[in-house]
């Protein structure tokens, strides 16, 4: 049988590249370490922004590092239609053509012309635990999250291999609500 896997649920959240970290928060200005995530190198900043759509803005979005090549700015689809944007899913660091939107910070605001997404489920793991799991890097498969009331299966995981990683599923808060994810959560690769 399998081993379970930890489940974690990402809130809204961006990336921020040199320049707009600049812009939104002045020049010289760094990204503040507020508390270590999972993956290695993640964390999350005390500098927080907000973002506008056309048809609302959430605001005290945390801002992650470490910075990137491209802004990129995560939510759940209720957060984009609270927004009134239309998030494309997409796998990390995948922007071209994605939803434009503002960001808001105490210095200054960017416009970005895209980078707005939800993030396509998708399962950190480490070489080990795939040969264990018996997947591959950019492997689709199918993964049941148990939950007391909710279980539920979710299509469309996408694996990520590497080193750097340990293993874990990320789903974003529209998921974790609809399978009442709450406290310690595992999952299960059930097909591929
Ligand atoms: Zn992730």
């Amino acid at each position: 049988m399998r081993e379970k896997i930890l489940v974690e649920v990402s809130a809204r959240h961006l990336h921020l590249c040199a320049q707009d970290l600049e812009t939104l928060f002045g020049k010289g200005a760094q990204l503040h370490n507020r508390r270590e995530l999972s993956q290695p190198g993640q964390y999350v900043c005390e500098e927080r922004v907000e973002v506008a759509g056309p048809k609302g803005s959430l605001k005290g979005i945390s801002v992650l590092g470490t910075r990137r090549p491209a802004t990129q700015v995560k939510v759940s689809l209720n957060d984009a239609r609270a927004l009134g944007i239309s998030a494309p899913v997409r796998e990390s660091g995948v922007l071209d053509g994605s939803a434009g939107c503002t960001i808001i910070g105490p210095a200054g605001k960017v416009e970005l012309s895209q980078g707005l997404v939800a993030a396509k489920r998708h399962i950190h793991i480490s070489p080990e635990d795939a040969d264990k799991q018996g997947v591959k890097d950019k492997e689709i498969v199918s993964v049941k999250l148990d939950s007391p009331d909710r279980s539920l299966v979710f299509g469309d995981v996408v694996i990520r291999v590497s080193e750097n990683f340990n293993t874990s599923m990320h789903i974003d808060t529209d998921e974790a609500q609809a399978a009442q994810a709450q406290g310690e959560v595992y999952a299960e690769i059930v097909r591929k």
